[in-house]
């Protein structure tokens, strides 16, 4: 097949999710690996387990089927809301789960009774980025005592928060301080100290890495940062350096051709029924890539190698390059490489269009 390719460095991938867990460590936090984004890929939980994860999870349950059937050892997490119509799948597939209705619990503890098994649940609490969570306190311990004292087919491990994913909230010390507090309630409720308090993702990873988060957070589940950087604008943070981005997309260019920069005619709307702003710069020389937003999403979050190229826009399957001031004449059949944003590798590895070719072996 040859392009579009994704080409993922074995020994970069091993090195960055290893120096994730080595910073965690540290501070007490067990690192859950997060592996939706590279679309549950074995070759990639290989490298994750050789790191040194021996906790993995997805939103979606094939995903933690692989990872069983991999290897039976490695502790599984379910990280969406379940349907109630996937609870046999749940309780099959996922040692834990993250959860946020009563209804879905009690249903919960009747699956796992019927295939007798204990499974444990991470309640999720909202702190005001608005997803998924219990949003009052009062509804966050009330689940909690039902969980503790009448579901005995589930084991109350902990509680979690979600930030950054939709309300874009940023993870603070206070807003951690906070997690803790409700965790600390639910302690004194039952009893008996929750064993797993999660603080979030990747988003979250700078206060570890800054020293910065609270003695009582006790897990991350971390996805985004072991396979790309692309943190450093909002939060200030680099998981890693450029030269250690182990995710590289490769394209072919099929057509080279001076034009000019903006449309002729009446404007309307683009494929995909948005109203766009064209910047009229005058002509200049735009290349075509066998790649579009089937494969990657928005190509705007693309991250060109050669820092001359600009990546311009595109269309299900091309994306338009600026090369006008590129050092290199670029011809029809070139190959241009990115480091690529967290929709990039979403899209890219889940996509039967795109080859994965790895390289790089693992040095323990
Ligand atoms: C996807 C997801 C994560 C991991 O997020 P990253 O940004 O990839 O680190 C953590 N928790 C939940 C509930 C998720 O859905």
């Amino acid at each position: 097949m040859g392009y579009p390719k994704l080409v993922i460095d074995r020994r970069k991938l091993f090195q960055n999710a290893k120096n994730v867990l080595r910073i965690a460590t540290e501070k007490n936090i067990r690192i859950m690996g997060v592996v939706k984004a590279v679309n549950g890929n074995e070759e990639i939980i290989d490298v994750l387990i050789k790191a040194g994860y021996t906790l993995l999870s997805s939103s979606r349950l094939p995903q933690l089927k692989t990872i069983k059937e991999k290897d039976a050892r490695i502790e599984t997490c379910a990280l969406r809301i379940p349907m109630l119509s996937e609870l046999r799948e749940v309780v099959q597939w996922a040692d834990i789960s993250l959860n946020s209705s009563l209804e879905v619990l009690r249903a919960l503890n009747q699956e796992a009774a019927s295939q007798k098994k204990v499974h444990k649940v991470i309640l999720m609490t909202d702190l005001g980025d608005l997803r998924e969570g219990f949003f009052k306190e009062e509804d966050l311990l009330e689940a909690a005592k039902m969980v503790e004292e009448e579901c005995n087919s589930l084991y109350l491990l902990g509680i979690g928060v979600n930030l950054g994913c939709y309300g874009s909230i940023i993870p603070t010390r206070e807003k951690m301080e906070e997690l803790c507090e409700r965790a600390e309630k639910i302690n004194q409720l039952i009893h008996r100290k929750l064993e797993v308090v999660s603080g979030g993702a990747t988003t979250s990873f700078p206060l570890v890495a800054k020293g910065l988060m609270p003695e009582g957070i006790t897990q991350l589940r971390i996805g985004d940062g072991l396979f790309v950087s692309d943190l450093d604008e909002c939060f200030g943070y680099k998981m890693f350096e450029s030269e250690q981005e182990a995710f590289v997309l490769k394209a072919e260019i099929i057509e080279v051709r001076e034009k000019p920069s903006h449309p002729i005619g009446e404007i309307g709307v683009d494929a995909f029924g948005n109203k766009k702003v064209y910047i009229d710069k005058g002509n200049h020389i735009r290349a075509l890539i066998a790649v579009g937003r089937q494969d990657l999403g928005d190509c705007h979050h693309l991250q060109p190698l050669d820092s001359h190229l600009e990546v311009i826009g595109g269309s299900s399957d091309h994306t338009i390059l600026d090369i006008t001031n590129c050092e290199k004449k670029y011809q029809v059949g070139d190959v241009v490489k990115f480091h690529i944003m967290y929709e990039n590798l979403l899209m890219l590895c889940q996509s039967t269009y795109v080859e994965k070719e790895f390289v790089g072996e693992i040095l323990c």
